[in-house]
């Protein structure tokens, strides 16, 4: 199947082409239908399947531009997957006015911040750094439609069960649940 197949918007399919994605790869192909009708997945799909676009070309489709708050929310156990994830949705988002954006430790929070002040609608955390945020800002998930988990297995095994449980509790709007393993 090719984008080109899917009833996506003109500029996200332009900036695939772009970044010379023409066919889906079987995660895609197998996740995208679900996504886009709003359904929960669990997938498991190893780095390099393309599980990154999977998540990000629907996310980016089904963001609304009008509502200035972060509607979605993709939750990542490592620095090096979140700047993965931004840059792909970047990427792709590149020809709209969508704006993602990363937060993650070992980085100043007053620069995440005043990121965060400016707009963001797909936001790409990690559990420590955003808990951080959601107690000391203004930050708001309460129009979260889209949630993602990650490497959810990895995120459990490094601890983080009671952050995640603090997370989920924050998105108070009815949403979507996706989640991507290597295993499961
Ligand atoms: P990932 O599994 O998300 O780490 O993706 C592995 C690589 O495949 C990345 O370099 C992506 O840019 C690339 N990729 C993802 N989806 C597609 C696609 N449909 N066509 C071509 N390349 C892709």
């Amino acid at each position: 199947m090719k984008f080109t197949d899917l009833d996506l918007k003109p500029r996200i399919l332009a900036a695939l082409k772009d970044m010379q994605y023409i066919e889906l790869t079987p995660v895609q192909e197998k996740t995208f239908p679900h996504v886009l009708a709003g359904r929960d997945i669990i997938a498991r799909a190893q780095t390099g399947s393309g599980k990154t676009a999977a998540c990000a070309v629907p996310i980016v489709q089904m963001i609304d531009p009008s509502i200035k708050a972060v509607q979605a929310l993709i939750l990542v156990p490592t620095r090096e997957l979140a700047l993965q994830y931004v840059g792909e949705i970047s990427d792709i988002a590149r020809r709209t006015d969508i704006a993602p954006s990363a937060v993650y430790g070992g980085f100043s929070i007053h620069i995440q911040t005043a990121k965060l002040n400016h707009g963001v609608e797909i936001l790409v955390a990690t559990p420590g750094r955003l808990i951080d945020l959601l107690r000391n800002t203004r930050l708001s998930l309460s129009n979260v439609r889209t949630f993602v988990l990650d490497e959810a297995d990895e995120m459990l095994n490094m601890g983080f069960i009671s952050d995640v449980e603090f997370i989920i509790c924050c998105l108070i709007h009815e949403h979507q649940t996706l989640m991507f393993s290597a295993t499961m």
